[in-house]
Protein backbone atom coordinates (compact mmCIF):
# COMPACT_ATOMS: atom_id res chain seq x y z
CA UNK A 1 0.00 0.00 0.00
CA UNK A 2 3.00 2.47 1.05
CA UNK A 3 4.74 1.65 -2.38
CA UNK A 4 1.21 2.54 -4.21
CA UNK A 5 0.86 6.02 -2.05
CA UNK A 6 4.50 6.53 -3.50
CA UNK A 7 3.81 6.11 -7.17
CA UNK A 8 0.60 7.75 -7.33
CA UNK A 9 2.46 10.77 -4.98
CA UNK A 10 5.17 10.28 -8.05
CA UNK A 11 2.86 10.18 -11.19
CA UNK A 12 0.75 13.41 -9.24
CA UNK A 13 3.54 15.27 -8.82
CA UNK A 14 4.94 14.95 -12.34
CA UNK A 15 1.34 15.86 -13.47
CA UNK A 16 1.61 19.04 -11.80
CA UNK A 17 5.04 19.68 -13.25
CA UNK A 18 3.67 19.41 -16.29
CA UNK A 19 0.34 21.17 -16.04
CA UNK A 20 2.41 24.04 -14.75
CA UNK A 21 4.98 24.11 -17.52
CA UNK A 22 2.66 23.82 -20.06
CA UNK A 23 0.84 27.00 -18.19
CA UNK A 24 4.10 29.10 -18.61
CA UNK A 25 4.55 28.13 -22.15
CA UNK A 26 0.93 29.34 -22.92
CA UNK A 27 1.40 32.62 -20.83
CA UNK A 28 4.84 33.26 -22.54
CA UNK A 29 3.27 32.73 -25.77
CA UNK A 30 0.34 34.76 -25.12
CA UNK A 31 2.33 37.63 -24.13
CA UNK A 32 4.86 36.81 -26.41
CA UNK A 33 1.95 37.24 -28.91
CA UNK A 34 0.48 40.55 -27.46
CA UNK A 35 3.65 42.33 -27.37
CA UNK A 36 3.66 41.67 -30.97
CA UNK A 37 0.40 43.10 -31.32
CA UNK A 38 0.93 46.53 -29.56
CA UNK A 39 -0.88 45.30 -26.53
CA UNK A 40 1.39 46.64 -23.85
CA UNK A 41 0.42 50.06 -22.48
CA UNK A 42 2.20 52.24 -19.91
CA UNK A 43 0.06 53.93 -17.18
CA UNK A 44 1.77 56.43 -15.02
CA UNK A 45 1.63 57.23 -11.26
CA UNK A 46 2.72 60.41 -9.87
CA UNK A 47 5.19 61.26 -7.52
CA UNK A 48 4.85 64.00 -5.39
CA UNK A 49 6.81 66.05 -3.45
CA UNK A 50 5.14 65.69 0.38
CA UNK A 51 5.66 69.43 1.60
CA UNK A 52 3.72 70.67 -1.33
CA UNK A 53 1.91 68.30 -2.89
CA UNK A 54 3.08 69.09 -6.24
CA UNK A 55 3.83 66.34 -8.74
CA UNK A 56 7.26 66.10 -9.54
CA UNK A 57 7.70 62.97 -11.29
CA UNK A 58 5.88 59.85 -12.29
CA UNK A 59 6.42 56.15 -12.48
CA UNK A 60 5.98 54.22 -16.06
CA UNK A 61 4.00 50.97 -14.86
CA UNK A 62 3.35 48.41 -17.18
CA UNK A 63 -0.20 47.29 -18.08
CA UNK A 64 -1.45 44.64 -20.85
CA UNK A 65 -4.81 45.50 -22.76
CA UNK A 66 -5.64 41.84 -23.36
CA UNK A 67 -8.20 40.98 -26.24
CA UNK A 68 -10.12 38.65 -24.04
CA UNK A 69 -8.91 38.99 -20.16
CA UNK A 70 -9.04 42.77 -20.62
CA UNK A 71 -6.81 45.39 -18.59
CA UNK A 72 -3.76 43.37 -16.93
CA UNK A 73 -1.60 44.33 -14.34
CA UNK A 74 2.36 44.15 -14.05
CA UNK A 75 2.31 41.27 -12.17
CA UNK A 76 0.46 39.24 -15.67
CA UNK A 77 3.21 40.35 -17.55
CA UNK A 78 7.07 40.97 -15.12
CA UNK A 79 7.62 37.96 -14.27
CA UNK A 80 6.03 35.88 -17.10
CA UNK A 81 8.77 38.08 -19.12
CA UNK A 82 11.62 38.15 -16.85
CA UNK A 83 11.78 33.84 -17.15
CA UNK A 84 13.49 34.84 -20.27
CA UNK A 85 14.85 37.36 -22.34
CA UNK A 86 11.88 39.03 -23.45
CA UNK A 87 11.84 41.37 -20.50
CA UNK A 88 14.91 42.76 -22.40
CA UNK A 89 12.35 43.16 -25.85
CA UNK A 90 10.12 44.50 -23.55
CA UNK A 91 12.49 46.93 -21.68
CA UNK A 92 13.76 48.41 -24.29
CA UNK A 93 9.93 49.17 -25.55
CA UNK A 94 8.79 50.39 -22.26
CA UNK A 95 12.12 52.79 -21.69
CA UNK A 96 11.27 54.11 -25.67
CA UNK A 97 7.28 54.52 -25.02
CA UNK A 98 7.68 56.45 -21.08
CA UNK A 99 10.61 58.86 -22.83
CA UNK A 100 8.63 59.55 -25.73
CA UNK A 101 5.74 60.12 -23.22
CA UNK A 102 7.76 62.69 -21.16
CA UNK A 103 8.56 64.85 -24.99
CA UNK A 104 5.13 64.53 -25.52
CA UNK A 105 3.64 66.02 -22.41
CA UNK A 106 6.54 68.94 -22.85
CA UNK A 107 6.11 69.61 -25.94
CA UNK A 108 2.26 70.62 -25.13
CA UNK A 109 3.52 73.14 -22.68
CA UNK A 110 3.18 70.98 -19.20
CA UNK A 111 5.92 71.27 -16.44
CA UNK A 112 9.23 69.04 -17.16
CA UNK A 113 8.81 66.01 -14.72
CA UNK A 114 11.27 62.90 -13.67
CA UNK A 115 10.21 59.65 -15.48
CA UNK A 116 11.32 56.83 -13.13
CA UNK A 117 11.37 53.49 -15.46
CA UNK A 118 12.00 50.16 -13.52
CA UNK A 119 14.79 48.16 -15.11
CA UNK A 120 15.09 44.03 -14.28
CA UNK A 121 18.01 41.98 -13.38
CA UNK A 122 18.33 40.95 -17.03
CA UNK A 123 18.61 44.17 -18.59
CA UNK A 124 21.83 45.43 -16.55
CA UNK A 125 23.58 44.73 -19.26
CA UNK A 126 26.55 47.07 -19.52
CA UNK A 127 27.15 46.53 -23.05
CA UNK A 128 23.99 46.81 -24.55
CA UNK A 129 21.52 49.33 -21.81
CA UNK A 130 23.61 51.91 -21.62
CA UNK A 131 23.74 52.26 -25.59
CA UNK A 132 20.18 51.38 -25.52
CA UNK A 133 19.15 54.56 -23.28
CA UNK A 134 21.98 56.99 -24.76
CA UNK A 135 19.63 56.16 -27.98
CA UNK A 136 16.56 57.10 -26.81
CA UNK A 137 18.05 60.06 -24.67
CA UNK A 138 19.26 61.37 -27.82
CA UNK A 139 16.07 60.80 -30.55
CA UNK A 140 13.60 61.45 -28.13
CA UNK A 141 15.81 64.86 -26.96
CA UNK A 142 15.27 64.55 -23.38
CA UNK A 143 17.22 65.72 -20.64
CA UNK A 144 18.98 62.77 -19.07
CA UNK A 145 18.63 63.76 -15.90
CA UNK A 146 14.67 63.90 -16.10
CA UNK A 147 15.17 59.99 -16.53
CA UNK A 148 15.19 57.49 -13.57
CA UNK A 149 16.20 54.50 -13.55
CA UNK A 150 14.60 51.75 -10.71
CA UNK A 151 16.45 48.66 -9.65
CA UNK A 152 15.18 46.66 -6.94
CA UNK A 153 17.49 46.27 -3.85
CA UNK A 154 17.55 43.01 -4.94
CA UNK A 155 18.26 43.54 -7.85
CA UNK A 156 21.32 44.94 -6.89
CA UNK A 157 23.19 42.27 -4.93
CA UNK A 158 26.88 42.59 -5.48
CA UNK A 159 26.13 41.67 -8.69
CA UNK A 160 29.51 43.34 -10.97
CA UNK A 161 27.77 43.62 -14.40
CA UNK A 162 25.00 45.20 -12.58
CA UNK A 163 27.28 47.93 -10.91
CA UNK A 164 29.50 48.22 -14.48
CA UNK A 165 25.61 49.25 -15.48
CA UNK A 166 24.80 51.72 -13.03
CA UNK A 167 28.01 53.63 -13.60
CA UNK A 168 27.49 53.38 -17.50
CA UNK A 169 24.23 55.13 -16.94
CA UNK A 170 25.07 57.78 -14.41
CA UNK A 171 27.62 58.66 -16.75
CA UNK A 172 24.95 59.57 -19.08
CA UNK A 173 23.46 62.07 -16.38
CA UNK A 174 20.46 59.41 -15.89
CA UNK A 175 19.15 59.59 -12.29
CA UNK A 176 19.22 55.79 -10.00
CA UNK A 177 17.29 54.77 -7.52
CA UNK A 178 16.57 51.96 -5.68
CA UNK A 179 13.50 50.51 -5.71
CA UNK A 180 11.37 48.30 -2.64
CA UNK A 181 14.44 49.14 -0.12
CA UNK A 182 14.24 47.22 2.77
CA UNK A 183 13.12 43.77 1.21
CA UNK A 184 16.21 42.87 -0.30
CA UNK A 185 19.70 41.01 0.69
CA UNK A 186 20.57 44.70 1.36
CA UNK A 187 24.37 45.48 0.63
CA UNK A 188 25.02 49.13 2.83
CA UNK A 189 28.57 48.97 1.46
CA UNK A 190 27.23 48.91 -2.42
CA UNK A 191 24.87 52.72 -1.13
CA UNK A 192 27.96 54.14 -0.07
CA UNK A 193 30.19 53.30 -3.68
CA UNK A 194 27.24 53.48 -6.42
CA UNK A 195 25.87 56.31 -7.64
CA UNK A 196 22.73 56.47 -6.22
CA UNK A 197 20.05 59.46 -6.26
CA UNK A 198 16.99 58.08 -4.28
CA UNK A 199 15.84 55.78 -2.09
CA UNK A 200 12.23 54.20 -2.10
CA UNK A 201 10.68 52.94 0.74
CA UNK A 202 8.84 49.69 0.16
CA UNK A 203 5.22 49.51 0.59
CA UNK A 204 5.19 47.11 3.02
CA UNK A 205 7.02 49.39 5.77
CA UNK A 206 4.35 52.21 4.96
CA UNK A 207 0.91 50.28 4.80
CA UNK A 208 0.74 49.65 8.68
CA UNK A 209 1.46 52.86 9.53
CA UNK A 210 0.77 54.17 12.32
CA UNK A 211 -0.35 51.18 13.70
CA UNK A 212 3.05 49.02 13.60
CA UNK A 213 5.81 50.83 15.76
CA UNK A 214 8.32 48.86 14.23
CA UNK A 215 7.17 50.11 10.45
CA UNK A 216 7.67 53.31 12.00
CA UNK A 217 10.95 52.80 13.09
CA UNK A 218 12.20 50.91 9.83
CA UNK A 219 10.67 53.66 7.67
CA UNK A 220 12.53 56.40 9.93
CA UNK A 221 15.62 54.80 10.11
CA UNK A 222 15.85 54.01 6.11
CA UNK A 223 15.10 58.27 5.96
CA UNK A 224 17.75 59.16 8.03
CA UNK A 225 20.20 56.67 6.31
CA UNK A 226 19.15 58.14 3.26
CA UNK A 227 20.23 61.95 4.63
CA UNK A 228 23.21 60.94 5.72
CA UNK A 229 23.80 59.44 2.67
CA UNK A 230 23.28 62.33 1.03
CA UNK A 231 20.04 60.53 -1.20
CA UNK A 232 16.55 61.47 -1.22
CA UNK A 233 13.79 59.31 0.11
CA UNK A 234 10.62 58.75 -1.19
CA UNK A 235 7.85 56.49 0.48
CA UNK A 236 5.78 54.24 -1.86
CA UNK A 237 2.12 53.33 -1.64
CA UNK A 238 1.01 55.94 0.49
CA UNK A 239 -2.67 55.64 1.27
CA UNK A 240 -3.71 57.78 4.40
CA UNK A 241 -3.07 61.17 5.56
CA UNK A 242 -1.63 60.04 8.88
CA UNK A 243 1.05 57.84 6.87
CA UNK A 244 1.77 61.27 5.04
CA UNK A 245 2.12 62.99 8.05
CA UNK A 246 4.26 60.91 9.96
CA UNK A 247 6.43 60.47 6.63
CA UNK A 248 6.31 64.09 6.72
CA UNK A 249 7.33 64.59 10.04
CA UNK A 250 10.34 62.46 9.69
CA UNK A 251 11.83 64.72 6.46
CA UNK A 252 10.90 62.42 3.58
CA UNK A 253 10.88 64.54 0.52
CA UNK A 254 8.47 62.61 -1.72
CA UNK A 255 6.21 59.96 -1.75
CA UNK A 256 3.53 58.17 -4.17
CA UNK A 257 0.59 56.34 -3.24
CA UNK A 258 -3.40 56.12 -4.12
CA UNK A 259 -3.87 58.88 -1.52
CA UNK A 260 -2.25 61.30 -4.22
CA UNK A 261 -2.93 59.29 -7.46
CA UNK A 262 -3.48 55.71 -8.51
CA UNK A 263 -1.20 54.55 -11.77
CA UNK A 264 -3.18 56.49 -14.79
CA UNK A 265 -3.20 56.97 -18.48
CA UNK A 266 -1.06 59.51 -19.86
CA UNK A 267 -4.31 61.36 -20.72
CA UNK A 268 -5.21 61.34 -17.08
CA UNK A 269 -1.86 62.55 -15.86
CA UNK A 270 -2.44 65.43 -18.41
CA UNK A 271 -5.01 66.79 -17.30
CA UNK A 272 -3.62 66.73 -13.51
CA UNK A 273 -0.43 68.48 -14.21
CA UNK A 274 -3.09 71.38 -16.69
CA UNK A 275 -5.18 71.51 -13.37
CA UNK A 276 -1.83 71.75 -11.26
CA UNK A 277 -0.79 74.86 -13.44
CA UNK A 278 -3.92 76.84 -13.26
CA UNK A 279 -3.76 76.59 -10.03
CA UNK A 280 0.00 78.29 -9.81
CA UNK A 281 1.49 74.99 -7.84
CA UNK A 282 4.31 74.62 -10.10
CA UNK A 283 5.75 77.56 -12.84
CA UNK A 284 4.88 76.50 -16.68
CA UNK A 285 7.08 74.87 -18.98
CA UNK A 286 8.08 77.30 -21.38
CA UNK A 287 8.24 79.99 -18.14
CA UNK A 288 10.45 78.08 -16.24
CA UNK A 289 12.73 78.11 -19.88
CA UNK A 290 13.03 74.16 -20.72
CA UNK A 291 14.18 73.27 -24.37
P1 LIG B 1 7.07 48.79 -8.03
O1 LIG B 1 8.10 49.31 -8.96
O2 LIG B 1 7.43 48.75 -6.60
O3 LIG B 1 5.80 49.69 -8.31
C1 LIG B 1 4.89 50.08 -7.33
C2 LIG B 1 3.67 49.18 -7.33
O4 LIG B 1 2.82 49.55 -6.23
C3 LIG B 1 2.80 49.32 -8.56
O5 LIG B 1 2.20 48.05 -8.82
C4 LIG B 1 1.75 50.33 -8.12
O6 LIG B 1 0.56 50.26 -8.87
C5 LIG B 1 1.54 49.90 -6.69
N1 LIG B 1 1.06 50.99 -5.84
C6 LIG B 1 1.35 52.29 -5.90
N2 LIG B 1 0.75 52.99 -4.91
C7 LIG B 1 0.05 52.09 -4.19
C8 LIG B 1 -0.79 52.20 -3.02
O7 LIG B 1 -1.00 53.26 -2.45
N3 LIG B 1 -1.33 51.04 -2.55
C9 LIG B 1 -1.11 49.85 -3.16
N4 LIG B 1 -1.69 48.77 -2.64
N5 LIG B 1 -0.33 49.71 -4.26
C10 LIG B 1 0.24 50.82 -4.77
P2 LIG B 1 2.14 47.42 -10.27
O8 LIG B 1 1.87 48.47 -11.29
O9 LIG B 1 1.24 46.24 -10.20
O10 LIG B 1 3.62 46.91 -10.50
C11 LIG B 1 4.15 45.86 -9.74
C12 LIG B 1 5.62 45.72 -9.97
O11 LIG B 1 5.88 45.27 -11.30
C13 LIG B 1 6.40 47.02 -9.83
O12 LIG B 1 6.62 47.29 -8.46
C14 LIG B 1 7.66 46.69 -10.59
O13 LIG B 1 8.56 45.95 -9.79
C15 LIG B 1 7.14 45.79 -11.68
N6 LIG B 1 6.98 46.58 -12.92
C16 LIG B 1 5.96 47.38 -13.32
N7 LIG B 1 6.18 47.90 -14.54
C17 LIG B 1 7.40 47.43 -14.93
C18 LIG B 1 8.22 47.61 -16.10
O14 LIG B 1 7.90 48.35 -17.04
N8 LIG B 1 9.41 46.93 -16.14
C19 LIG B 1 9.83 46.12 -15.11
N9 LIG B 1 11.01 45.51 -15.23
N10 LIG B 1 9.09 45.95 -13.99
C20 LIG B 1 7.90 46.59 -13.90
MG1 LIG C 1 9.30 50.85 -9.14
MG1 LIG D 1 8.73 49.84 -5.63
MG1 LIG E 1 7.21 47.84 -4.11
Amino acid sequence: AAKDAGRSGFSFYRKEMTERAALYLERDRDLRRGFEKDELRLHYQPQVDLATGAIVGVEALIRWQHPIHGLRGADDVVPVAEKSRLIVGIGDWVLREACWQARAWRDAGLPPLRMAVNVSARQMDPDRLPGVVRQILVVTGLDPASLEIEITESTLQNDERCVATLRALKELGVSLAIDDFGTGYSCMGSLKSLPIDRIKIDRSFVQDIPHDRNDEAIAEAIIAMAHRLNLIAIAEGIETEDQKAFLRAQGCEEGQGYLYARPLTADAVAALLREQQQRGDVPRGEERGEQ
